[in-house]
Formats: structure tokens, C-alpha cells, sequence
């Protein structure tokens, strides 16, 4: 194995950035554990209300006196595009930091997403000065403005499978539509977010403009959500806390919430599917890739039956190639799973469905990686239902379990989920059959004989129902944050209303 870094020569902040300083503000701390060695990488401060306060009171102050949401749009862009170039400079460095918590392996961190990171700053930096408001259709005698204003100090809440890209899904669009942000990362990757957010200081972005709050997600990720000085709140992570996010901010000021929540996403394959052999690679990829710890993974494969024994053949191929290893190992294809824990749940799952009466044909069987590193062979389950655990459950591990179908109906009906909608896959030549299965499955995204490789930050990314609600990237990914005021301007005085008369229908 060729290590690319060593994890051990790389310097952790510990501490909250807040107000543009890192510091732990006394909070206890607790380490963080590497899936890859289980080696520990450093401590984390455990944010107590008072640290929750003072991030919040920062992004507050900032929102009213720095300046950022009333600057020249343009500038506000200008600022943004100069941390895009400090993002992609030490982009080796965020690489190191990130994948060395995380299950991301190092290459791919620096190839694609640190760039996504500078990527959603100049992408989200060019709405600045160029989405607009509108004058609406009114009488002549007077003028309706909509304006478009920020919300005022967005709290961000992330979970740990691709925390840079999920954190700048967010904290970009938030701050180019004039917000000021509160982030709180998962516990078990925090640290390439804190440089990140030393860069934006490095940049021009003002002092509590951005704050990065540390700790655990029930104490410090609650209390933020709770904060009564939290405007708006966007939230990425499971549908189980999904939900007690939003009846919290509901039941704390009624703020609005938008959600990317968990998936179990269809990959449908008809017999007439463009080259069986790269389908299968692509099906196997979209179950197994960041080994299956992906909202959108392609969890479930569903297969025209006249062809079922020869895919699924060529799928097992792809899905027994795969080589365990560190994050930070160059040949790795197949990265930890996060924590012991969760290993055991995928286990579950895949034992409870086994006695359920699915067929394993691959995989099914924890590994063990570097000093008891803990990794799941990627596995498949064939002759699904969907009274089955496998069917009902998020695994997030790779895991693929596959469903037969007879007929286009049939087809449909099974890819969609009566749960989630987060994503979905149709593979067939045919034009028709793939716009009709675009339209009628209920999913956020639905790609044509592909799975994942293609996302761009022009199009909108998020979930249809349990899978959440509100879109990240994407001009809708822009607007969410930002809250719209209708201003009216009497051209002429208007005659007297009758008495009684409302003049604002309903
Ligand atoms: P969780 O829902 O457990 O956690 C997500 C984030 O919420 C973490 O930062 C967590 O902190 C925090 N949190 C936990 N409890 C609360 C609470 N009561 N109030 C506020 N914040 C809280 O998800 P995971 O971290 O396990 O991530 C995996 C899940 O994320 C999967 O379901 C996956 O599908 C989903 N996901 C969805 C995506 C999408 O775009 N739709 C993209 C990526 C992942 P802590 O870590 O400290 O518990």
C-alpha cells in the first residue's frame, strides 16, 4: 500500500471558530477516532449553551454591523472569489484534514471535493449581483416591488459521509444571499471546515460572518436549532432526526427549515438497457461507492427478469473487485465504514433480512482493515420484498438488494418507495419508456442510464417525501435563503375605500 500522508504529522483545531477566532471557550473535550486505524486524531470541544450562544450572538452581531448583507452585491462576490482561489491553494492541506476523520479517500478529496468547495463559492458568488427581484403586473397607478432580503443568521447542521461538499452546499449559497452562518459539522469529521472558515477571514469575509460550532449533534446541533436568534435553519442528515429538527424549530419561533434527508433509491435496468456491461459497472458503483455511505446510494436494483441471472451475474463481478484500506492509501477502492456501530447495524440489517428469506449471493461479512479498521464487503441480496427489513431501511453500507419485474408498470411501481424520494435510475434505450419512468417516479433526481457521476451546481439536488424537503445548489438552492417583501408605491391618492371594503383580496 503507497500511503499518500501520514495522518500523525497533520495539526488539529480542537476549538469552535467563532467570531473569527478558535478557541473551545472551556467546553470539555473528547477525541476523535479515525475509521481508517482507529487511531486518535485529536480532541474536539463539546460546545455547552453558552458556546451555542456565542456563535449565534456573533452571526447576529455580524448580520447587523459587519456590513455583509448590505455591501454592494458585487463585492460580496469579489470576497467570495477570492476564498474559491485560497480554497483551491491548500487544497492538499483541506485533503489531508478531511479525509484523515472522514471515509473519504484523500484522491478524491483533492480531485473533486475541495473543488466542489471553491466550485459553490464562485458558482453562488455569480447570484450576488445577478438574481434580481421583480416588479409584478399592477394597475397603472401604482408600483409592486418584490424585494428579495436574507434571512438574517442561517444555522447549518451536516452530517459526516462528504462533509465539505455538504457543508458547501450550504454555508456558499447562505452567505452569497447576504446571511450569516452558523455550521455545525458532525462530531466525527470536524476539522477541514475550520480551515476552511479561516480562509474566508483570509479573504475579506468579515469577523462572525462565518462560525464553525463543535460538539455533539443532541446537545450543541439541538440548542442551535432551539436558538431563538437563529433565523433559518438547513439541515442535511437522516429522516429520524430530520424530523426532530423540524417539530424543534417549529416549536422554538417557527422557523423555516429545508431538509436533505436518507434515501433508498432504485436503480431500474429494462432488457433493452444500453450496454449490459457498463449498466452492471454503474449499478455496482452507485450500491457500493464511499462503501454505500451516500444519501443517494443506488440501494435497490431493479431488474426486467428476462435478464435477471446475466446481469446480476456481471454486477457480482463488479461488486467482489474491490480492495480495503486506509483513507489516505492510494490503491483503496473501498474505504472504512465510519464506526463500529454503525458496521454492527449494516450486519443487522443484512442477518435480519437473510432470515427474511433473501438470497445472499456476495458479500455479507464484516473485514477487518488497518489495526481492526472496520469495512463491509460489499454484498448483494437477491429475491427482495418490500415487507423485507433491507426494502424498508436506509442501510448506508453497500448493500444492494435486488427486485424483479415483469412489465413497465411493474417497473415503476417498484422503484418507487413508499418512504423516500431522494434519487432514482432508469436504463433503457428507449426514449419513451425513459421519460415516461422519469415522470412517473417519485424521486428529486432521476438520471438515464447513469448513476451520480454528473452533478453540476446549476442543477437543484433534494429529496421528494421522506427524503426531505428544499433544494441545495442551483438557482433554487440560492433563493431559499433569502425571504421575499412586497413594497407598493401609490403612483396617485386612490379614492377612498367604502367603508368595509378590504382592498387586499382574501
Ligand atoms: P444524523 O441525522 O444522525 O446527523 C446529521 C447531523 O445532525 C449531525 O451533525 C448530527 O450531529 C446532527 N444532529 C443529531 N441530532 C440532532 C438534533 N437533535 N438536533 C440537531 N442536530 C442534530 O445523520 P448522520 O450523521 O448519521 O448522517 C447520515 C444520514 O445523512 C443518512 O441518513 C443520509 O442519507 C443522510 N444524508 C442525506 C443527504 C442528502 O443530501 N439528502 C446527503 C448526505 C447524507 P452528531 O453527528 O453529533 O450526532
Amino acid at each position: 500500500m503507497t500511503d499518500l500522508f501520514n495522518p500523525n504529522d497533520l495539526d488539529v483545531h480542537s476549538g469552535h471558530f467563532i467570531d473569527g477566532e478558535i478557541s473551545s471557550g472551556g467546553d470539555p473535550q473528547f477525541d476523535v477516532i479515525r475509521p481508517s486505524d482507529l487511531g486518535t486524531q485529536g480532541t474536539l470541544a463539546d460546545a455547552s449553551a453558552q458556546s451555542v450562544e456565542r456563535a449565534v450572538h456573533s452571526a447576529r452581531r455580524a448580520f447587523e454591523q459587519s456590513g455583509w448583507a448590505t455591501m454592494a452585491p458585487r463585492e460580496r462576490a469579489g470576497i467570495l472569489r477570492r476564498w474559491a482561489d485560497l480554497v483551491d491553494r491548500d487544497a492538499a492541506l483541506l485533503a489531508r484534514l478531511e479525509s484523515s476523520v472522514s471515509c473519504r479517500p484523500y484522491q478524491e478529496v483533492f480531485m473533486r471535493d475541495v473543488r466542489v468547495v471553491s466550485g459553490s463559492l464562485r458558482f453562488f458568488g455569480e447570484y450576488c449581483d445577478k438574481v434580481d427581484g421583480r416588479v409584478t403586473s399592477t394597475p397603472n397607478d401604482t408600483l409592486s416591488l418584490t424585494l428579495s432580503e436574507p434571512w438574517g443568521v442561517v444555522a447549518g447542521i451536516v452530517p459526516w459521509n462528504f462533509p465539505l461538499i455538504l457543508s458547501a452546499w450550504k454555508f456558499a449559497p447562505a452567505m452569497a444571499a447576504g446571511n450569516c452562518v452558523v455550521l455545525k459539522p458532525s462530531e466525527l469529521t470536524p476539522y477541514a471546515i475550520t480551515h476552511v472558515a479561516q480562509l474566508a477571514l483570509e479573504a475579506g469575509v468579515p469577523r462572525g460572518v462565518f462560525n464553525i460550532l463543535q460538539g455533539h449533534g443532541a446537545t450543541a446541533g439541538s440548542a442551535l436549532v432551539k436558538s431563538p436568534e437563529v433565523d433559518y435553519i438547513t439541515f442535511t442528515g437522516s429522516t429520524a432526526t430530520g424530523a426532530q429538527v423540524m417539530a424543534d424549530a417549529a416549536l422554538h419561533g417557527l422557523k423555516p427549515v429545508s431538509l436533505e434527508l436518507g434515501g433508498k433509491s432504485p436503480q431500474v435496468v429494462f432488457a433493452d438497457a444500453p450496454q449490459l456491461d457498463a449498466a452492471a459497472a454503474i449499478v455496482a458503483a452507485g450500491a457500493t461507492y464511499n462503501a454505500g455511505q451516500v444519501c443517494f446510494a443506488g440501494s435497490r436494483l431493479v431488474i426486467e427478469a428476462s435478464i435477471e441471472d446475466m446481469f446480476i451475474e456481471k454486477v457480482v463481478k463488479h461488486m467482489t473487485k474491490f480492495r480495503i484500506g486506509a483513507t489516505w492509501s492510494k490503491e483503496t477502492t473501498l474505504p472504512p465504514t465510519i464506526h463500529g456501530q454503525q458496521l454492527e447495524r449494516i450486519h443487522q440489517i443484512v442477518t435480519t433480512t437473510l432470515s427474511e428469506g433473501a438470497e445472499l449471493l456476495c458479500g455479507g461479512q464484516r473485514l477487518e482493515g488497518l489495526n481492526g479498521a472496520h469495512h463491509y464487503a460489499p454484498t448483494l441480496l437477491r429475491g427482495v420484498t418490500p415487507e423485507m427489513t433491507v426494502y424498508r431501511e436506509e442501510v448506508f453500507g453497500p448493500v444492494l438488494a435486488v427486485q424483479t419485474f415483469e412489465s413497465f408498470d411493474e417497473a415503476v411501481a417498484l422503484a418507487d418507495h413508499p418512504t423516500f424520494g431522494l434519487a432514482a435510475s432508469v436504463h433503457t434505450t428507449d426514449i419513451n419508456k425513459a421519460m415516461s419512468a422519469a415522470r412517473q417516479i417519485q424521486a428529486g433526481t432521476v438520471w438515464i442510464n447513469d448513476w451520480g457521476r454528473r452533478s453540476d451546481f446549476t442543477s437543484p439536488f433534494g429529496g421528494y417525501k421522506q427524503s426531505g424537503h428544499g433544494k441545495d445548489m442551483g438557482l433554487a438552492g440560492f433563493q431559499k435563503y433569502r425571504k421575499q417583501k412586497a413594497v407598493w408605491i401609490l403612483g396617485q391618492q386612490p379614492a377612498p375605500a367604502p367603508s368595509g371594503e378590504h382592498r387586499l383580496a382574501g
